[in-house]
């Protein structure tokens, strides 16, 4: 909350409805209120062309944070697999060049069934940077351990979520309820950083 009661206002650097829908709910009640780029009238396509999540998560908050006048959050967010040596990691949502989640789940399967390590070891990462006027001025890193199920389960979520079990569950992310997920999740951890960071700072 800002002196005056009002809730901390960040744009979110991604026109990805599901991303939106979940920062928007991980952080209710915490001070900080999410704006996306349409409600601030800002569009932009920022490439993701970095090798590290932070660094897309850095290029997207710099470049919208030049368009705006308020502190913006990038993030960029993956999952890396283990057995077959750390991909789709910054290319999840291009895998395969597969045209949708089905498609990108189908191969991953495919490819770990092909992978020499039976390891299902796996985990979803999001890296998020807050930036104001062109400069990053907070980054985090999480992560939701876990591992991949033979085959998709549940219609919850999005992505990639009907093949992860996180640890400590038998239910894949897809089968989990959504207030779950917003809770243990790599996207839940890394935005409530970032909300702190928010609310005690003066950006
Ligand atoms: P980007 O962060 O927009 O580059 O997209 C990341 C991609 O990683 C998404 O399109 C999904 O395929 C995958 N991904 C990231 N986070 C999640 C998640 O919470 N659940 C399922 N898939 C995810």
């Amino acid at each position: 909350m800002t002196e005056d009661g009002h809730p901390i206002r960040v744009l979110l650097a991604s026109a990805n409805s599901h991303k939106l829908r979940e920062y928007t709910q991980i952080l209710a009640g915490t001070g900080v209120s999410i704006v996306s780029p349409a409600d601030a009238g800002i569009a932009l396509e920022v490439a993701e062309d970095g090798t590290t999540f932070l660094e897309n998560a850095r290029a997207k908050a710099i470049a919208f944070s030049k368009a705006a006048d308020f502190p913006v959050m990038g993030d960029d967010s993956g999952l890396v697999v283990d057995s077959l040596g750390g991909r789709p990691g910054v290319y999840s949502r291009r895998f395969g060049s597969m045209p949708d989640d089905e498609g990108r789940m189908a191969c991953l399967l495919q490819e770990m069934n092909k992978a020499e390590s039976k390891s299902t070891s796996a985990r979803f990462i999001c890296a998020i940077a807050v930036a104001h006027h062109g400069k990053v001025v907070f980054e985090t890193e999480r992560s939701l351990e876990g591992t991949i199920a033979s085959a998709p389960r549940g219609k919850g979520g999005f992505g990639y979520d009907p093949v992860f079990i996180p640890d400590g569950y038998s239910a894949t992310l897809g089968e989990l309820s959504a207030e779950i997920k917003n809770r243990i999740s790599h996207r839940a951890l890394a935005a409530a950083d970032a909300a702190s960071f928010l609310t005690e700072s003066i950006v």
